[in-house]
């Protein structure tokens, strides 16, 4: 399936009085520095660069929104989990993303990238609890699965959905093979709203 949507760089936000107005659909993407989320935003919008890699993950908290149209946005969230990252810094992220998670009534879904060979942490586990305390959809991307043998893939989703809420996707993704952009757009549609658009892009 080709991507249908094509969504442009918004604005950076450090704090809440600098997000866009809240009206509309938005969809966000959270996970570990180095999970492999700006990887998975450009592959799954097959827009290369749309996320910019860091080079210094964890320095800046920033977040940024991506425009569709007026009422549709796409949302890279900061990277956390990285070790050198100061205290202060930590807890910038905790007060940033708690907020975000508050006010966004806009927010209708979460994509969590998270390496496949390494399941989540703790912090993934708190984007996985505020986004159930504000009501958000969410759904686990398990990246870099070309790093594990067919079976193997299986079997560590399996073992990582044991953990988890039985109603909560784990889609097996890897931007190289391009192992489920398919349902990762999929879902990142319906949450859009875009569904009809889908089907006719099939
Ligand atoms: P972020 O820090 O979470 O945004 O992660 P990046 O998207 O920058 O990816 C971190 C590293 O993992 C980079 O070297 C990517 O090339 C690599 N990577 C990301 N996705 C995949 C994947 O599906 N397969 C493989 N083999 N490497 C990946």
């Amino acid at each position: 399936m080709a991507f249908p949507l094509h969504p442009d760089f918004l604005k950076s936000a450090q704090k809440p009085t600098q997000f866009p107005a809240d009206s509309g659909r938005e969809v966000a993407f959270s996970g570990r520095s180095n999970s492999g989320k700006s990887s998975a935003i450009n592959a799954i919008t097959a827009r290369r660069g749309l996320a910019r890699t860091s080079k210094t993950p964890g320095r800046t908290q920033l977040i940024n929104f991506f425009e569709i149209d007026e009422t549709l946005r796409l949302v890279d969230l900061p990277g956390y989990g990285y070790a050198k990252v100061a205290a202060a810094v930590r807890q910038e992220w905790r007060v940033l993303l708690e907020a975000y998670f508050r006010e966004r009534t806009s927010l209708v879904g979460l994509f969590i990238t998270v390496d496949v060979r390494r399941g989540l942490n703790d912090l993934d586990q708190v984007m996985l609890a505020w986004s159930r305390g504000a009501n958000v959809a969410a759904a686990i991307l398990l990246t870099k699965a070309d790093k594990l043998s067919r079976s193997a893939r299986l079997q560590r989703r399996r073992v990582i959905a044991m953990t988890l809420p039985e109603d909560l996707p784990l889609i097996l993704f890897s931007v190289p093979g391009r192992l489920g952009l398919d349902e990762a757009r999929d879902q990142l549609l319906v949450w859009l709203g875009k569904v009809g658009q889908r089907e006719r892009s099939q």
